[in-house]
């Protein structure tokens, strides 16, 4: 049975008493679950014999206030969707209790953090990393899904684990993608239906075998804006924006 927790001591007490030899698998997301996430919860389902979910808009992590207020909240149906894979349990704490310092920790990374998405999103990476921080911190879990989707989200966090020597596994899952190849994403439901249909060109241009010059420039004509498209170490990023909406990719290159 999915237990629903909003208390970080209630989590902490039922954590106590996990014993050492159970695994605990842990999928930290925004909520607004789609199948991206589902393919995480599954994974952990399948490796652990504990799936903790955690369901936090981390306002930290929002560079725009606006972007903070929009993001959907279907808690209702999120949890829906975690019983129906039989996770154990969901933790969604209440915003200040994760924050006793009032804000004043960070977690800072001075490398990849300044690329890519970095320029674009001050701030960001910084709540992120302190957010799964504290999160690993109270979960303390055994191995942490996250999806290459936000692959430098990932790399990053990678790092964080490294860095501060946390004793938890990163599983890298695949990426989610629709019929067209766009990721499934929180932000592809904020897009109209014409904008939707725009946004199907994305993919079509970005994975082509060319400089990443010629992609900008393609995705430019088709009525982006385009943030970056960028190779670094064995991999293409890409950004962009159909009005308001941001939408990232990224690929392996051999
Ligand atoms: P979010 O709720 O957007 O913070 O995402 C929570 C986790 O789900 C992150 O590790 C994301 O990388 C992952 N995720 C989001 N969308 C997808 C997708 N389409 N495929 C795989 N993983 C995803």
């Amino acid at each position: 049975m999915t237990q629903v927790i909003t208390s970080i001591q209630e989590w902490q007490a039922i954590r106590q008493k996990i014993t050492t030899t159970k695994n605990i698998g842990f999928v930290p997301t925004l909520g607004n679950l789609h199948i991206g996430h589902q393919s995480l919860l599954e994974k952990s389902k399948q490796q652990n014999e504990i799936t903790v979910l955690s369901i936090y808009v981390n306002r930290t992590q929002f560079n725009d206030p606006k972007d903070f207020n929009d993001y959907p909240r279907t808690f209702a149906s999120d949890i829906e969707l975690a019983k129906n894979i039989g996770i154990d349990f969901i933790i969604m704490p209440e915003d200040c209790a994760l924050y006793p310092d009032d804000y004043c920790y960070h977690v800072n990374e001075m490398d990849f953090s300044r690329f890519l998405e970095g320029p674009y999103r001050p701030g960001h990476f910084s709540g992120v990393l302190t957010i799964v921080l504290k999160l690993f911190q109270i979960v303390k879990p055994t191995r942490t899904y996250l999806g290459e989707k936000d692959y430098q989200q990932l790399e990053l966090i990678r790092g964080m684990v490294k860095a501060f020597f946390l004793d938890v596994e990163i599983v890298a899952c695949p990426t989610i993608r629709e019929a067209d190849n766009l990721p499934y994403s929180s932000r592809n439901s904020r897009l109209s239906s014409s904008e939707r249909n725009q946004a199907s060109k994305f993919p079509a241009i970005f994975f082509q075998k060319k400089s990443c010059e010629e992609i900008t420039n393609e995705l430019l004509n088709a009525g982006f804006i385009v943030d970056y498209i960028q190779d670094y170490q064995h991999r293409r990023y890409g950004a962009v924006k159909i009005g308001a909406v941001r939408l990232i990719d990224n690929y392996a290159r051999i």
